[in-house]
């Protein structure tokens, strides 16, 4: 492109809120293919609440919620950060954690007034073979609604599923319907369960899921994409995303999005709105088509 139709196109971007980092990001942004969407932060508001917790038959509710809380006081994961407000609010007993660790994209485990605590999803609870017994339909089920299942585990049992909703972006639904119209494929990756990802995805009009991801593997699922031909555009939030940013051809990070990301990204939305994924590569189709 011309210098005089960067400019212009990065004073557009501007205009509308979408920052552009230097002249390459624009030209890429005019030959993207698919966009690669992760969910929790991106697709959807980031901040999800507990909307239930249900509990093995015989188990103290109080008490595993207590035990649960205590293990994701340590952690600084959005879904830690719910819990402990749903915990709080309903005025469980407050423990202190010891032996805390925390296991990326699966959940967190610690020892909670001589018990050992275990939260966090399926592949957490199965890498200490832990059957989920009744809670298991519990768990697809929610699943099947969209929520996010946290499972806790007390002694190698598994105790409770505590149920988290994470609404969509107001502007999720019409920021896929708008990147469809522009002929470009639409996928979500995300860390998230196969069965919350596809309710959530289907709720949106994706057709595309890559779900169960550990934060290590995205920016190896978007070189899978990439080998196929394509040229891929990538937008994120989160820390986990910042190696998919830099893999992808073109990488979006969400305004409010963390400061790696930010840093990673060739192109920031400044209004945290996932539409201006849309508004980025009709943009840089402008400035390119300019060329010519
Ligand atoms: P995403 O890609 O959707 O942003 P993450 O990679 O951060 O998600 O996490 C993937 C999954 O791991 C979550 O959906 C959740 O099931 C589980 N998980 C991660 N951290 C925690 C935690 N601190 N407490 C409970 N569950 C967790
Ligand atoms: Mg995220």
């Amino acid at each position: 492109a011309t210098p005089t139709a960067i400019m212009v196109g990065t004073g557009l971007g501007a205009e509308r809120g979408v920052l552009f980092k230097n002249a390459t990001a624009l030209e890429d942004a005019a030959r993207i293919d698919v966009v690669v969407m992760d969910k929790t932060g991106t697709l959807t508001t980031g901040a999800p609440e507990v909307t239930d917790v249900i509990t093995a038959p015989g188990t103290d509710s109080g008490r595993v919620l207590a035990l649960a809380a205590a293990v994701e006081l340590e952690s600084e994961h959005p879904l830690a950060e719910a819990i402990v407000d749903y915990a709080k609010a309903h005025g469980v007993p407050t423990f202190s954690a010891t032996d805390f660790e925390n296991v990326a994209g699966r959940g967190a485990r610690a020892t909670v007034d001589g018990q050992y605590v275990i939260v966090g999803n399926r592949g957490l609870l199965d890498a200490d073979h832990i059957e989920l017994g009744e809670l298991a339909k519990h768990r697809d089920e929610l699943a099947a609604s969209g929520h996010t299942a946290v499972l806790v585990a007390v002694d190698g049992h598994a105790q409770a599923v505590i149920a988290l909703a994470d609404a969509p972006r107001p502007n999720s639904a019409d920021a896929v319907r708008a990147l469809h119209e522009l002929g470009v494929g639409v996928v979500m990756l995300t860390g998230d369960n196969t069965g919350t990802a596809e309710r959530i995805a289907h709720d949106l009009g994706i057709d595309t899921v890559i779900a169960d991801v550990l934060p290590e593997d995205k920016a190896d699922r978007i070189a899978d994409l990439q080998r196929t031909g394509k040229k891929v555009a990538m937008v994120g939030d989160g820390v986990n995303d910042a190696p998919a940013l830099a893999r992808a051809d073109l990488g979006i990070a969400i305004g409010a999005g963390t400061d790696v990301a930010i840093q990673t990204a060739d192109v920031v939305l400044m209004r945290s709105d996932p539409y201006a994924v849309s508004t980025a590569l009709r943009i840089g189709r402008g400035t390119v088509h300019k060329e010519h």
